[in-house]
């Protein structure tokens, strides 16, 4: 046995599982990405898909093409259908953990209509995008889509305010991303990216095409382009330490984002 592993091995039995010597030896060997030449691509749920077929076809056809060079881990967002159930369901005085479900069922609804329009290019949708046969996926077809929804389920944490989950498709792509090491996590909505305010309700908020965490926590925004938790999952990421959100309803975009290119905002931790 390696030297450093029998001292952590020793650390583990002994101390305390939030000792600070043992959990830093814990982190001690170097990092692996399990899916490093995959993306992650977060498909909008009200932004984009409730957009219905002028929004969507020209991203498939993109989505499709784009394969060709990268491999693609296709998340769905939920949307307004999902809105739609937190309304009745918290007016029914339903705990956080039951909005999750019902949440994740209508990112899941989103995945399996994408999942139709891309079958015929080989592509299939996935029920849980754990591990099971997702690398199997990317090795042959290069593309797998999944409700982006984290599923923490009726499991997921209670917010400080409210009853909506905190962590919703932005963030469970992102801890997908995170947790395999991936690429890149490009966002696909319908703004450029993220502005100084709501440009949908300001229309003279400004672009800002790259900002770091700690800048846009202190822009104390009280609407933004991603869900806020992110942010937070962000500074404590060993793999993923900037996201990319672009306008998915300019064709290419998605294109140059996947090619490294800076489309839209990067929002960086470091
Ligand atoms: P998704 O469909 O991926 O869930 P959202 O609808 O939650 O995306 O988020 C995108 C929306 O966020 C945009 O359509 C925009 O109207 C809104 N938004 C709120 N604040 C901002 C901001 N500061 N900059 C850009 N967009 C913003
Ligand atoms: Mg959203």
């Amino acid at each position: 046995m390696p030297n450093e592993m029998a001292e952590l091995e020793a650390l583990l039995m002994e101390r305390s599982l939030t000792d600070m010597e043992l959990l830093r030896a814990t982190d001690s060997a170097p990092d692996y990405r399990i899916l490093p030449d995959a993306s992650v691509v977060k498909i909008g749920g009200q932004s984009v898909i409730d957009r219905g077929r002028a929004a969507v076809y020209p991203l498939v056809e993109e989505l499709v093409a784009a394969r060709k060079d990268h491999q693609l881990l296709i998340g769905t967002g939920a949307g307004t259908r999902a809105r739609h159930l937190y309304s009745i369901a918290a007016d029914l005085g339903l705990p956080t953990g039951v909005l999750t479900e019902i949440g994740s069922s209508v990112a899941g609804q989103n995945a399996s209509m994408l999942g139709h329009l891309m079958a015929k290019y080989g592509v299939s949708t996935v029920e849980g995008a754990g591990l099971s046969a997702v690398p199997l996926y990317l090795a042959e077809v290069r593309a797998v889509i999944f409700g982006g929804m984290p599923p923490f389920q009726m499991w997921m944490r209670v917010p400080e305010e409210g009853l909506i989950p905190p962590y919703r498709t932005d963030a469970g792509c992102f801890l997908l991303a995170e947790t395999f090491g991936c690429k890149a996590m490009i966002y696909v909505k319908d703004e450029n990216g993220l502005y100084s305010g709501n440009p949908k309700t300001k229309p003279d908020a400004e672009f800002i095409p790259r900002v770091t965490v700690d800048e846009m926590q202190a822009m104390n925004l009280h609407d933004a382009v991603i869900e806020f938790p992110v942010l937070d999952l962000m500074k404590s990421a060993r793999h993923v330490r900037s996201i990319q959100i672009i306008n998915g309803l300019v064709p290419g975009n998605l294109t140059r984002a996947l090619a490294g290119e800076h489309v839209g905002t990067i929002i960086s931790a470091d």
